[in-house]
């Protein structure tokens, strides 16, 4: 079992198999990085499956895949048939922006793929594609679309901005409400490669909005293994907010997270990453798990984005850490 120094058992590892994406998401990657990490500098999905599966020995039961964009990187499915082969009970899921999805779909549950969240910021292809950067909406709703006919459970992740997608929460809501999927509103996390005088709206701020059309919903009392506040409506739809800027956020904190490039952060908040990239690609599984162990030994109490202590703030972009 993978205990961290706080007593925090940990089951839920995040894997970013490329920075790589198709978007330019304001709040995100607002522009390209003057370089990518060269595609050398990633593991192979064969060094990234011997972490894996060396993880699951050690107590992992969920793992997530994600990027950048993860459907940039070729061979996705046959990666995620790796990881079913070796556990098929393994909680399986992607996150993605949905673009590459109406191709792929299908042969991501076909690999064993269980779950997707796709990343749906506006009903509107004009704010949408103010976000993106891109015109984006109608492929990313036929992603949508072709991830329900495969067959996979489908979450959306939203993340409001002021002034831009704000007026949009109760179409997004909306939108999920009436195709029975999960919404989760994310509170945009203040980091420097966002762009300049991007600002997110609070917990409070998405509640008020949904208030104004749903006036009566009610906190669901908090399942520890969600980082959402789930919130009721009065018909028994569910709607979550994941809320960084407060403390009880990581009181149950369980995931920790691989880089493309293999390094394993603790904490999306602040700078600390060890490499198990030596020790994979030796062929050393047992050095990475010593490296994983040492990792969630040092893993922070909580994030302070309620305070954004400059000093200490990771500059790892969201895109690299995989969110
Ligand atoms: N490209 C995929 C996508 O957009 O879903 C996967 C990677 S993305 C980094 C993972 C998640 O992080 C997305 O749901 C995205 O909305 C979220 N995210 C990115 N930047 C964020 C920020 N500054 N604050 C809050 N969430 C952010
Ligand atoms: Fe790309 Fe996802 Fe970041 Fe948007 S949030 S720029 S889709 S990695």
């Amino acid at each position: 079992m993978l205990i961290d120094g706080f007593g925090r058992k940990h089951d839920y590892l995040r894997v970013s198999v490329t920075e790589r994406c198709n978007f330019r998401c304001q709040y995100c990657m607002p522009e390209k990085p003057f370089s990518w990490v060269p595609k050398e500098n990633l593991l192979s999905y064969e060094d990234l499956f011997k972490f894996i599966s060396a993880s699951i020995d050690e107590g992992i039961k969920k793992v997530r895949i994600t990027g950048g964009e993860p459907l940039l990187r070729e061979g996705l499915d046959v990666f995620i048939k790796m990881i079913f082969d070796y556990k098929n009970d393994i909680d399986l899921a992607l996150t993605t922006n949905g673009f590459l999805l109406p191709k792929v779909a299908q042969e991501l549950k076909n690999a064993g793929l269980k779950r997707i969240n796709i990343s749906l910021d506006s009903m509107n292809p004009a704010t949408a594609a103010k976000i993106a950067q891109k015109d984006v909406l109608g492929t990313v709703l036929a992603g949508i679309q072709a991830a329900d006919d495969a067959g996979l459970k489908i979450k959306i992740n939203c993340v409001p901005i002021k002034g831009i997608n704000d007026i949009d929460v109760i179409d997004v809501l909306d939108f999920c409400k009436e195709k029975g999927y999960v919404i989760r509103f994310i509170e945009f996390m203040e980091n420097h490669h966002a762009k300049d005088g991007a600002k997110g709206l609070n917990s409070d701020e998405i509640k008020a909005l949904v208030s104004k059309k749903y006036p009566n919903f009610k906190a669901v009392p908090r399942d520890n293994s969600s980082p959402a506040q789930y919130y009721e409506l009065e018909d028994g739809y569910q709607f979550g907010i994941i809320e960084p800027h407060k403390d009880d956020f990581c009181a149950a904190c369980n995931r920790i997270r691989l880089t493309a490039e293999g390094f394993l952060i603790p904490c999306l908040y602040f700078e600390d990453a060890m490499s198990i990239k030596d020790a994979i690609q030796k062929n050393n599984v047992d050095e990475a798990v010593a490296i994983l162990k040492k990792v969630l030994a040092g893993k922070p109490e909580k994030n302070k984005w309620s305070v954004k202590d400059d000093n200490e703030v990771s500059s790892r972009a969201f895109y690299q850490t995989g969110g």
